[in-house]
């Protein structure tokens, strides 16, 4: 009676932290915050905007506007923006601060204990009675509908913004948990080079990041499509358009390609042989943005000799596992953080 009463005036956040987006689950209310990690401060603390509304601002603003992303990396970069961005998403989930009950917070695998306790710090302000941490790749495979506890071993590559993570889970823990600093953001890298050297145009950020959505295709099956891309001729400093081929994308980012594969093979050779034969039968599940790249998972497969499948929820499934972590906090406890 007190329970149901309880749960119903009070309300748990689960909050996908990720290196380029953040996801925010409130009870009841379901996901409200989808929205670009970003920050944005007026002189030097004021904060002015953050997610969606900072994302338009950077790259964009007069001097005395700073937009920050203090995750990028998959390591809290700026302390005081990664508190001032967490506490900003949670109050504007619209949940008064004394309302707020538990928050479950997944976090790139990658952080250290000293970050673990700032962003717990931040949800506590906030107004979090309780809040526990979760590494993303355990929370995603419980939003996958996965056993994160049974013995059937499970490798989760989540290509996100800032960060690979390539992760085992087997009997509540991660056999294998590598983080690479190689994900979206070093895509987009990548074809801002290979345009600025090879065709001599400089292209915009934003229409990087289009043409990757777009037309990004990589592997043996890439179509010879074309497309048209508009920048500043490198010379002339005069805005030129050119059409390339849709084989760019494989020269562009046949680095980045080759190192998630050996991240991949590298985590294989890690693991006792028993579970490495587990992965036979169920390959590897991707998750995560980059992981859209048209082609990747045709590309990964072929490439480690692995069935590679992307769910329907793969870029949701952390902010899912954090959802079903505060249904059942006792059972999923071993596997968070306080
Ligand atoms: P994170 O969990 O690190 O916040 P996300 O899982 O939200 O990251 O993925 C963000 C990345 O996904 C960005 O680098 C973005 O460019 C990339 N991305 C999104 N859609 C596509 C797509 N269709 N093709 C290739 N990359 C994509
Ligand atoms: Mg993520």
């Amino acid at each position: 009676m007190f329970d149901s009463w309880f749960k119903k005036i009070f309300g748990d956040i689960g909050i996908d932290l990720g290196t380029a987006n953040t996801i925010i689950y409130v009870t009841n209310r379901g996901y409200v915050v989808n929205e670009p990690s970003y920050i944005a401060y007026e002189g030097n603390h004021r904060v002015r905007a953050v997610g969606n509304e900072a994302k338009q601002m950077a790259g964009k603003v007069h001097a005395g506007i700073r937009v920050v992303r203090p995750l990028a990396d998959g390591v809290i970069s700026d302390f005081q923006a990664g508190d001032d961005m967490i506490r900003t998403l949670i109050r504007n989930v619209g949940l008064p601060r004394f309302l707020i009950n538990h928050a479950v917070i997944g976090v790139p695998s990658g952080i250290t204990p000293v970050e673990q306790k700032a962003v717990l710090d931040s949800a506590l302000a906030a107004g979090a009675r309780r809040a526990f941490l979760v590494k993303e790749p355990l929370a995603a495979a419980i939003g996958l509908g996965l056993d994160p506890f049974g013995s059937q071993a499970h490798m989760i590559v989540d290509i996100g913004g800032g960060t690979t993570d390539i992760a085992v889970i087997s009997y509540g823990g991660l056999v294998v948990d590598n983080t690479l600093r190689i994900a979206g953001d070093e895509m987009n890298e990548a074809l801002t080079a290979y345009f600025k050297n090879h065709i001599k145009l400089h292209v915009g950020e934003q229409t990087i990041e289009q043409i990757k959505i777009e037309h990004g295709i990589v592997g043996n099956h890439g179509s010879n499509k074309q497309f048209s891309v508009s920048g500043l001729d490198h010379v002339t400093r005069l805005p030129r358009q050119v059409t390339v081929s849709c084989d760019i994308f494989n020269y562009a980012l046949k680095d980045i390609l080759r190192s998630i594969v050996q991240g991949i093979r590298k985590a294989l050779d890690e693991l006792p042989p028993e579970l490495a034969s587990d992965l036979i039968d169920h390959g590897i599940v991707l998750t995560g943005g980059g992981a859209l790249l048209k082609g990747l998972d045709r590309y990964l497969s072929e490439q480690t000799g692995l069935p590679v499948t992307f769910p329907d929820n793969a870029l949701f499934c952390v902010a899912e596992g954090t959802r079903r972590i505060l249904e059942d906090l006792k059972k999923y406890r071993p596997l968070l953080y306080t």
